[in-house]
């Protein structure tokens, strides 16, 4: 298995690709990669696959398996970073001074620990995103872009994906290839989680409750996770944010009522970026769940650990040895993983940090504190964006990071309404955790699957749902 043969087998005639894309989409329909339309994102009576590659992905053999090998010590690292508000605290100090929307949550936080968590019972789910930076020498070296503590999404559709593409590469007439595509299911391991969590909260009649946008053209997605919950014989309900205002109250031990139902579990899908507080009342309501006796997922705590300044601050020599001091290896087979993350707070050496990106803006990447793709900076424009703050503290609510750049490979790219043609692509491969923690005892904590994401090189940035990266699988190679 080889680049080679990958090369070969995109490498068909027009008709051929044409007839193959139209099995693909059918593929998809029938195994469960779908869509809600962007017309009718409220309801399921109109629905679509969801954008995938035609083709899998080679992947290099051991950086994959490096991405998963790292992902419980990921995992460990968020959690003991969520228990350290000390950190947090000063991790955040420059970055709340000037961003409203991490204050906002900071503030949360601030006031959970000033009333005492009512919960010890922590589940994290999250999702380690990397992509393979090219070395000179043909190599390439696992970089990781983010990590994300909250609403990581596509664990659902990328359990459905590999026997799409097994499908595609049998009927090309790659039989050999497809059998090779890996079997995948983190909606399985992310339930496992939530089930557990469920469990330990011991309330056999409360739900699980999805926290959900008002606009879900995601939700097979969820659904792939909740239907693996109703295997369990677990109860889930899907509420908003102005749901919980409207009805949502906490009981004398702080349970959480919502609809009249006790909730075990708060699963997070939505939250992550400020236009999801579309009013006062959706900031009360995420203060509500925090305070109540409802494990969150996330809680207030390690939503913050998942911030990119928290990533940089990670970066500096020292800070991975004071959250893991007695685990080298995992020290080691972290940082192995960061790519340079740089601080732009006021001082010399971010003074250092904004000369640089000034004078060789293309080496880098300049990052706001925002999540959902379409929010990072490239190119000529973080001269103008730096030139525009460089003098005051507005710059700290950036942070710089180098650039990964990884070999293009061509793929076609299955989206509705774009026309099928060859492109030049970047992937983004993304690891699933999960754990739990009760108290002190970590009951749980796995590396439950991956999910690879493919774009048009094209693109600097940009997720799936920003309608620029598609689903994809890795080939090992
Ligand atoms: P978000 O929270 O919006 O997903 P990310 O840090 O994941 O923020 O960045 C969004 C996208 O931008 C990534 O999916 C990737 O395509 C691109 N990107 C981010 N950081 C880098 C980087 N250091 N090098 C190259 N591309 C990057
Ligand atoms: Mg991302």
């Amino acid at each position: 298995q080889s680049v080679t043969t990958h090369k070969r087998t995109i490498m068909m005639n027009a008709d051929q690709v044409k007839e193959l894309a139209e099995v693909a989409k059918d593929a998809a329909l029938l195994h469960g990669v779908l869509m809600r339309t962007q017309e009718t994102p409220m309801s399921s009576e109109l629905v679509s696959y969801a954008p995938f590659t035609l083709f899998p992905t080679p992947v290099p053999k051991a950086v994959f398996h490096q991405a998963l090998a790292v992902q419980t010590f990921y995992n460990t690292l968020v959690d003991k970073i969520s228990q350290d508000s000390e950190f947090l605290q000063e991790a955040l100090a420059s970055t709340i001074a000037v961003d409203d929307f991490t204050a906002r949550l900071f503030k949360i936080h601030q006031m959970i620990l000033k009333e005492g968590k009512s919960q010890d019972i922590v589940l994290g789910l999250n999702r380690s995103d990397y992509m393979l930076d090219q070395g000179g020498d043909g190599t390439s070296s696992l970089k990781q872009i983010e990590i994300n503590t909250i609403a990581a999404s596509f664990g659902g559709l990328s359990s459905r994906t590999p026997d799409v593409h097994r499908l595609v590469l049998t009927v090309a007439g790659r039989k050999e290839e497809s059998q090779q595509i890996l079997d995948n299911n983190p909606a399985a391991g992310l339930a496992r989680g939530i089930a557990k969590a469920w469990e330990l909260y011991g309330a056999p009649r409360a739900v699980v409750m999805f926290l959900v946008e008002e606009s879900q053209r995601n939700i097979f997605d969820h659904r792939f996770v909740e239907n693996e919950l109703w295997k369990r014989g677990m109860r889930t309900i899907r509420k908003r944010f102005d749901h919980v205002s409207k009805t949502g109250f906490l009981d004398k031990e702080k349970r959480l009522f919502v609809d009249g139902q006790e909730v075990a579990v708060v699963y997070f899908r939505n939250g992550y970026m400020p236009q999801n507080y579309i009013s006062e009342q959706a900031w009360d309501a995420r203060l509500l769940m925090e305070r109540s006796l409802a494990v969150k997922c996330p809680d207030i705590n390690t939503h913050l650990a998942g911030t990119k300044k928290v990533q940089q601050v990670l970066a500096k020599p020292g800070v991975l040895e004071r959250f893991l001091p007695d685990h080298p290896e995992a020290v080691q087979q972290i940082r192995a993983t960061f790519a340079g993350l740089y601080t732009l707070d006021m001082g010399a050496e971010g003074d250092k940090n904004i000369a640089m990106a000034l004078a060789t803006p293309d080496r880098f990447v300049l990052k706001p504190q925002r999540e959902g793709g379409g929010n990072n900076i490239y190119g000529t424009e973080i001269c103008q964006v730096l030139e525009a703050v460089k003098e005051s503290s507005e710059r700290t609510a950036y942070i710089l990071m180098d650039k990964i750049q990884p070999t293009p490979q061509q793929n076609y790219l299955l989206r509705r309404d774009a026309p099928l043609k060859i492109s030049d692509c970047l992937s983004e491969l993304g690891v699933f955790g999960t754990y739990v923690r009760q108290g002190t005892h970590m009951v749980m904590n796995e590396c439950v699957g991956h999910l690879l994401r493919t774009k048009s090189s094209e693109h600097q940035d940009g997720g799936v749902a920003a309608g620029v990266a598609v689903l994809d699988n890795p080939l090992l190679i």
